[in-house]
């Protein structure tokens, strides 16, 4: 039996009464929110919206059942619910809030995809109703700002002048002589939703019955979608939320940066090239810090046996950026090496001046072999990582060790 749509021809009636004609028990569908067992109910009239063209499904109660979901399933309208209802004659009473907004939504729809389509050539290929924002996407070359900005201001102008929004019926071919936006080639007699003056489209959707209850459109991001270009949009009450959560954003983002909201670009700017210069400073300072205790260090080491100064030094703060400037340091002098790490992250670097005669590369091998670890390099310089910092101590031990004994780090 074919249910009779309330909303076709009233989309404000949130209470109605019908009478159920068929009940029968689904399985949960997890994809559906329904983890436990439910019940399909169908009645012979309904104001439930079921999920299509892009909207969401309406929620509320069927008597003191709750509806988890409604479905089209073509000339029935399946109502998911949790409990069976006391009685064959129900009261069914939808979620108003939640369909207003569907309404407010859908309607902004129709008016942003007949800007984009007038005044910018561009055709809506899909639709899509979120839970926070809506999305319409368009088919062409990428919107400029100024199309997103030009549609946005032409459909609220169309919203502040009031006009009404009506239901039409025709065939394909009456539709077409009215002008419809999206030609349809089905048969028999098509629903369509006529924005006075501005939009006439085919939609089985629900929406506001003039166009100041859309309340106000904003047009957000938009991103490249496969060959289209998807555009986020919100009205009415997700309007005046998203205006005011932007609003609380710049607000404390303007007070971290201690400017008015309206400076916030500069000194958005402003911060960004102080880091910047700062970051080329502390690297410019760590250079010549690792230049100063690099010679030093290289003073302080006696040569040993092999006429080598060996600088080993096992760093407790973890800078590898300037344990890496401080072996370049050394390995400056001649017939220098260092062995550095750090106990806190394992890093390891060693490096000698060339002249110095033994083989950088091969002696981390030997390292990581015995303590574990990875790394690399060549000859005069090879850095690497400890699987363990608190090995660093005796990764060093090794490494002097072997670089003392003739066959070892040559
Ligand atoms: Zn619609």
């Amino acid at each position: 039996m074919k249910t009779h749509r309330i909303y076709y021809d009233d989309a404000y009636e949130r209470e109605f009464s019908a009478r159920v004609v068929h009940c029968e028990l689904l399985p949960p569908d997890v994809n559906a929110g329904i983890t436990s067992q439910a019940l399909g109910l169908v009645l012979d009239r309904t104001a439930f919206y079921p999920t299509s063209g892009g909207q969401p499904n309406d929620l509320g109660k069927i008597g003191d059942a709750s509806v988890l979901d409604v479905r089209d399933d073509g000339d029935e309208i399946m109502h998911v619910v949790d409990r069976r209802p006391g009685s064959p004659d129900v009261l069914g009473c939808i979620h108003w809030p939640r369909r207003f907004d569907h309404m407010q939504q859908h309607s902004g729809q129709h008016l942003l995809s007949a800007m984009f389509q007038e005044r910018y050539g561009r055709p809506t290929v899909s639709f899509h109703l979120g839970t926070d924002f809506c999305t319409i996407d368009l088919r062409g070359p990428e919107p400029s700002e100024e199309i997103l900005e030009g549609a946005e201001r032409a459909a609220n102008k169309i919203i502040f002048e009031d006009r009404p929004v009506t239901v039409r019926y025709g065939t394909a071919e009456d539709l077409a002589e009215l002008g419809v936006r999206k030609e349809v080639d089905r048969k028999g007699i098509l629903r369509a939703i006529e924005i006075e003056g501005a939009d006439l489209q085919p939609c089985g959707g629900t929406h506001v019955k003039s166009t100041a209850q859309i309340g106000t459109l904003l047009v957000r991001r938009r991103t490249k979608m496969r060959q289209d270009w998807r555009v986020e949009f919100v009205c009415g009450s997700r309007a005046e939320r998203a205006a005011r959560q932007d609003f609380l954003r710049l607000r404390a983002t303007a007070e971290k940066l201690s400017c008015a909201p309206e400076e916030l670009v500069a000194a958005a700017e402003r911060v960004v090239s102080e880091r910047d210069s700062n970051f080329k400073r502390t690297r410019a300072l760590l250079e010549r810090l690792a230049e100063i205790e690099a010679a030093h260090a290289v003073r302080e080491a006696a040569p040993n046996s092999g006429g080598l100064r060996v600088v080993d030094r096992v760093f407790e703060e973890d800078e590898p950026e300037f344990l890496g400037h401080f072996a370049t340091q050394v390995a400056k002098t001649e017939k220098s090496v260092a062995l550095l790490a750090t106990s806190a992250s394992g890093h390891v670097f060693f490096a000698q001046h060339p002249v110095s005669g033994k083989d950088m590369s091969a002696l981390l091998k030997q390292v990581l072999a015995k303590i574990g670890g990875k790394g690399g390099g060549n000859r005069d310089f090879a850095r690497g990582r400890l699987d363990a910092g608190a090995q660093a101590a005796k990764a060093l031990a090794l490494a002097r060790e072997w670089l003392s004994g003739d066959s070892r780090g040559t």
